[in-house]
């Protein structure tokens, strides 16, 4: 199992992630991305339990800004 999670408020909307790992990230009309399926553990973070972490690996690395985390 691991743990993905977004520090949304921080993000920039560069849309990386949502370019490597289309599976589990999307572009919002607020111009931020969504962590599919995460649910807000506090204000403004977002987390998933996966099976696998698989391309949210990619995704933490890629991100210009570091809200993504993958545990
Ligand atoms: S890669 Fe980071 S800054 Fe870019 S859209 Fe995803 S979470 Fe936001």
């Amino acid at each position: 199992m691991a743990k993905v999670i977004q520090h949304r408020q921080k993000c920039i909307g560069c849309g990386t992630c949502a370019a490597v790992c289309p599976q589990y990230w999307k572009m919002e009309e607020d111009g931020k991305s969504t962590l599919k399926g995460g649910k807000e553990a506090e204000t403004g973070v977002f987390e998933v339990e996966v099976d696998d972490a698989d391309c949210n690996k990619e995704a933490a690395s890629a991100c210009p800004v570091q809200v993504i985390e993958v545990k």
